[in-house]
């Protein structure tokens, strides 16, 4: 078992990578807090791990308040008695976010609070405890749209990812003698709730698809399975990366017909 005797925090773990992140993350040996603010679909996922003889418990938090994120970091300590994983990943995209001009403030300040300072938040209260435990690796959730423009605005997602993968690079360089690794997981599209919800036409999807060498959306799964390296200690020279999973996206200039 790849993460036998961790202890994993997941923020977003109700839904998507999230979810599948603390499934697999458990079937792998490890016992994970499933951070979500909706707490019911929170404990499904508990629910679910449990039923396959895995560990795990459900906190609710709103990662873009501080006192959920610490009190969601005291809570693995309490359950699970350290932490050595935490991946903040909890992330939205917003419907009426669109271009600069378009734009309200407010679609501005709500994704800023949770992409960006929920990621702040996590590391604040997160990167204590991993020192308690003599290290760990934090995985951060960006996304491809920190490197290229997408083709469909969406200016506050995007601005909210390029601080998540400048913030990632830091950190990795500040915390890289304390035993801590700090990587940034950044999906290309991927067919989960987030992403279909926001493309909510065929012809949207379509757009998006041009740009896939592979054609097709990433799967969750396949997000999890990169976050599951970036866990373990299989990793344990990789810190400060864009960890891209796109499908080749980033690699293409013309995708092949
Ligand atoms: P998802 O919508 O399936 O899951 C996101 C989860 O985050 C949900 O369970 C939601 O309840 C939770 N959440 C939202 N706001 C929260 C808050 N304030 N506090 C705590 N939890 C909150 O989405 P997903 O596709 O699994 O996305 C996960 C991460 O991956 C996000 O950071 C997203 O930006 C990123 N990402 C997604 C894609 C994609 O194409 N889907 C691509 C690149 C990056």
């Amino acid at each position: 078992m790849r993460l036998r005797d961790k202890v994993a925090l997941i923020t977003g773990a109700a839904s998507g990578i999230g979810r599948e992140a603390a499934l697999l993350f458990a079937r792998e040996g490890a016992a994970v807090v499933a951070v979500d603010v909706n707490e019911l679909a929170a404990q499904e996922t508990v629910a679910a791990i449990e039923q396959e003889g895995g560990r795990a418990a459900a906190c609710r938090a709103d990662v873009s308040k501080a006192a959920d994120c610490e009190q969601m970091v005291a809570f693995a300590e309490a359950q699970f008695g350290k932490l050595d994983v935490m991946f903040n990943n909890a992330g939205i995209m917003h419907g009426a976010d669109d271009d600069a001009v378009s734009t309200e403030e407010a679609i501005w300040d709500l994704t800023m609070n949770i992409n960006a300072k929920g990621v702040f938040f996590g590391c604040k209260y997160g990167i204590p405890a991993l020192r308690r435990a003599g290290g760990g690796s934090i995985i951060n959730t960006a996304s491809f749209v920190a490197l290229m423009g997408a083709a469909t605005p969406q200016i506050a997602y995007t601005a909210s990812k390029g601080a998540v993968l400048s913030m990632t690079r830091e950190l990795a360089v500040i915390h890289a003698r304390e035993n801590i690794r700090v990587n940034a997981l950044c999906p290309g599209p991927l067919r989960t709730k987030l992403l279909m919800d926001f493309l909510d036409t065929e012809e949207k999807k379509q757009r998006r698809l041009v740009h896939i060498p592979m054609g097709r959306f990433g799967e969750a799964k396949e997000i999890a399975l990169a976050a599951l390296y970036l866990a373990s200690d299989e990793s344990s020279y990789v810190t400060g990366t864009e960890f891209l999973v796109d499908g080749g996206l980033t690699a293409a200039y013309v995708t092949p017909k």
